[in-house]
């Protein structure tokens, strides 16, 4: 039942519609996710970079203000005269004249008020002051009328006020509609506006009295707190958030992203069809015996006599054109058609190479094994089927299994542990092209270890001594492992290589892969190397 599923699940996403809609549909998601975020991003930033920058300039001018108002104060309070008079009034005109931002000033006590503008209500001298400092008060909003004129701000120090109109305060700081200019008093529980509409206050969004940060965003509005000396007030502007409006670039990431999700859908579908076809053909390959086994001698690089062999699949198609098994080996890992192969190469060789082998008990022959082989014991059962079938000693077939295929290590090396109990050799192929560390070899049952061509190619230019080849053939001796250099092309390679005792090798120096017939001559009429070197068959 499970396993139905399963395989119901497996073959849909092999099929190449679903997994190109699958594909096209998440990288498009995931597009337009990551740039809406980035766009989002944008907006805030410029609010808020918007929003401090006009909260900085507001704090200069308003700095500016009260200190004109707080100057103009003390000059008065300065000059010797008391109570209204002819040059109380001129004093006081002076003072509106010399200072831009005071629009009045009044001198006041218990009996008189007299001002340098003509006016006849009370200047607000009954309200009791909303911030009492120790040298000024201040009297903010003194009016809700929206007469321009009318006091916005009022300082006053002993009998004189002096007030900055509305006018004055919204001319300098422009803000804009819907924002507002607070004064928080009472320890930051009431705000009293200055310009602009009663803001509710305290904020009922997350709002810390103690946050260094002078900028909070909440859901609609942005609040800038101004940093001020005086611990009794502290100035707040209040703007709406604007509505989202969206960065012209994101309009164009819309199409892009679509675009892009297509193309990938589209590449998705052929990358999934091109699999589906080599899936389908490399089933029909193998009906059809498209597959072929060669053989790339494995030779002691003292004797130059041939000790062994590689089996290497070809896929000759019948156009003649030949695959790599570098690309439908993993494909058929993937399809789980990589066992049907192993069987056949197991099969193939047995039955090409039963009769050399017996007349030659040394010789044995290496066979790649892909990850899935190694998982689960059915190699060692085919093996001993096809051994007694062909009469031929099991340590005449060695397996090669690359880093790798060693995923699962404890069931690995359960499996590898079975095949030399049953008396094959079991090499590392690839050495060093893994994740395989010195610790993780130590516990491996293996014989053998196969040092990657790429390794033994840096011996070729390099000073002899450089790249790691050396440490990896020392690291073998110290485990008392054998070593077979891969891919050896040059003269020069094989002196070096004799030089750090290693004894076997092969490569095209020696041979190319070969039929079996032709590895059948090496064999038994020790024709080695000819003048031109043996030829891969395929
Ligand atoms: P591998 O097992 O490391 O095989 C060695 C590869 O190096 C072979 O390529 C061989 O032809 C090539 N080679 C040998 N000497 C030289 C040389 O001097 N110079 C150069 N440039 N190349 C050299 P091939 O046959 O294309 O095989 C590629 C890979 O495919 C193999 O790497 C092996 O991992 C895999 N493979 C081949 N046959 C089988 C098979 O039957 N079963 C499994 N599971 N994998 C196989
Ligand atoms: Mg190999
Ligand atoms: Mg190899």
């Amino acid at each position: 039942m499970m396993a139905a599923a399963r395989q119901t699940l497996h073959r849909w996403f092999y099929r190449p519609w679903p997994l190109a809609m699958m594909a096209a549909a998440l990288s498009l998601t995931l597009l337009l996710t990551v740039s809406l975020g980035v766009a989002l991003r944008q907006v805030q930033q410029r609010e808020s970079e918007q929003m401090n920058a006009q909260g900085e300039r507001f704090l200069e001018r308003l700095e500016q203000l009260f200190g004109q108002l707080r100057e103009s104060l003390d000059d008065l309070e300065a000059q010797p005269l008391r109570g209204c008079s002819a040059q109380m009034i001129a004093a006081l005109q002076e003072v509106s004249f010399n200072y831009r931002f005071v629009y009045e000033a009044a001198y006041i006590d218990k009996s008189q008020l007299c001002s340098n503008r003509p006016r006849q209500e009370d200047l607000a001298a009954v309200r009791s002051p909303d911030i009492q400092g120790p040298t000024y008060s201040y009297w903010l909003n003194t009016s809700t009328e929206p007469n321009e004129n009318r006091a916005a701000l009022m300082l006053g120090r002993g009998n004189f006020r002096v007030a900055t109109s509305r006018g004055h305060l919204a001319d300098m700081v422009d803000l804009m509609p819907g924002s507002s200019l607070l004064v928080i008093v009472d320890h930051g529980t009431r705000a009293i506006p200055v310009l602009g509409a009663p803001q509710s206050w305290p904020p009922k969004e997350a709002w810390s009295p103690f946050s260094t940060e002078p900028l909070q965003i909440t859901q609609n509005r942005l609040i800038y707190r101004m940093p001020t000396i005086n611990p009794e007030y502290q100035l707040v502007l209040i703007s709406p958030r604007t509505a989202l409006h969206l960065p012209v670039l994101w309009w164009w990431l819309v199409p892009s992203s679509l675009l892009l999700g297509a193309c990938i859908g589209a590449v998705v579908y052929l990358l999934a069809r091109q699999r589906q076809s080599m899936g389908g053909e490399l089933h029909g390959a193998l009906k059809r015996d498209e597959l072929q086994v060669l053989y790339q001698p494995i030779f002691d690089l003292g004797s130059r006599q041939c000790v062994g062999a590689e089996a290497l699949l070809r896929w000759r198609r019948p156009d003649g054109t030949l695959t790599s098994p570098d690309l439908f080996i993993p494909m058929a890992e993937n399809s789980g058609q990589i066992r049907q192969i192993t069987d056949f190469v197991l099969e193939r060789l047995l039955k090409q190479l039963g009769q050399l082998l017996r007349a030659n008990p040394q010789l044995y022959i290496s066979v790649n094994l892909a990850a899935c082989d190694v998982m689960v014991p059915r190699i060692g059962e085919v093996m001993a089927r096809l051994l007694a079938q062909h009469q031929v000693a099991a340590h005449q077939i060695a397996f090669e299994v690359t880093e790798r295929g060693l995923i699962d290590v404890v069931v690995a090396r359960q499996n590898l542990q079975a095949l030399r109990d049953a008396g094959h050799q079991v090499l590392i192929d690839d050495f060093g092209t893994g994740y395989c560390s010195l610790a993780y070899l130590q516990t491996l049952p293996v014989d053998c270890l196969k040092i990657d061509k790429a390794f033994i190619d840096a011996l070729g230019h390099d000073a002899a001594s450089s790249g790691v080849a050396p440490h990896i053939i020392r690291m073998a001796h110290a485990l008392q492992l054998k070593v077979i250099a891969e891919g050896i092309e040059h003269e020069e390679q094989v002196m070096y290589l004799s030089s750090e005792g290693v004894h076997y090798g092969q490569g095209w120096l020696f041979a190319h892969a070969l039929s079996a017939a032709q590895l059948i001559e090496l064999v038994t009429h020790g024709r080695r190397r000819s003048p031109r070197r043996i030829e891969d068959e395929a």
